[in-house]
């Protein structure tokens, strides 16, 4: 039988669940609360279906703009909406991956966004 708790993400360095998103340029990272008071204390935090939304606000306006790219963000929300059902440990490598891609990604935005005048909404 499985507990409850399994169905919860649980931060690797705290033991709890990780239910907050920083949304700090520098980070933008899943983390507990924990996390949030010892290292995130004058960062941006908000609620991970907060950045869920966030995210789906972005790829529509991607979508409505003709941009390619809102594909990206598909993948990383299917990522980030599986935190509430999801606790094993592939899931937080998953994650980590998401960090590097939405790096990478940003970049792509921002060299596209200087040829084509992308607007302000895809400022992350
Ligand atoms: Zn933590
Ligand atoms: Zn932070």
């Amino acid at each position: 039988m499985k507990g409850e708790k399994e169905n919860e993400r649980i931060c690797k360095n705290h033991k709890v669940p990780v239910t907050l998103f920083c949304n700090e340029k520098s980070c933008q990272e899943i983390i507990c609360q924990t996390c949030a008071f010892l290292g995130h204390k004058k960062h941006t935090i908000i609620d991970v279906s907060e950045k869920v939304k966030e995210l789906k606000g972005q790829m529509e306006a991607m979508k409505n703009a003709g941009v390619r790219w809102w594909r990206y963000f598909e993948a990383e929300i299917s990522k980030l909406e599986k935190i509430d059902v999801e606790i094993d440990r592939a899931t937080i490598t998953a994650l980590d991956n998401i960090r590097e891609r939405r790096r990478a990604l940003i970049d792509i935005i921002e060299k596209q966004a200087a040829e084509h005048k992308i607007p302000n909404w895809l400022d992350f």
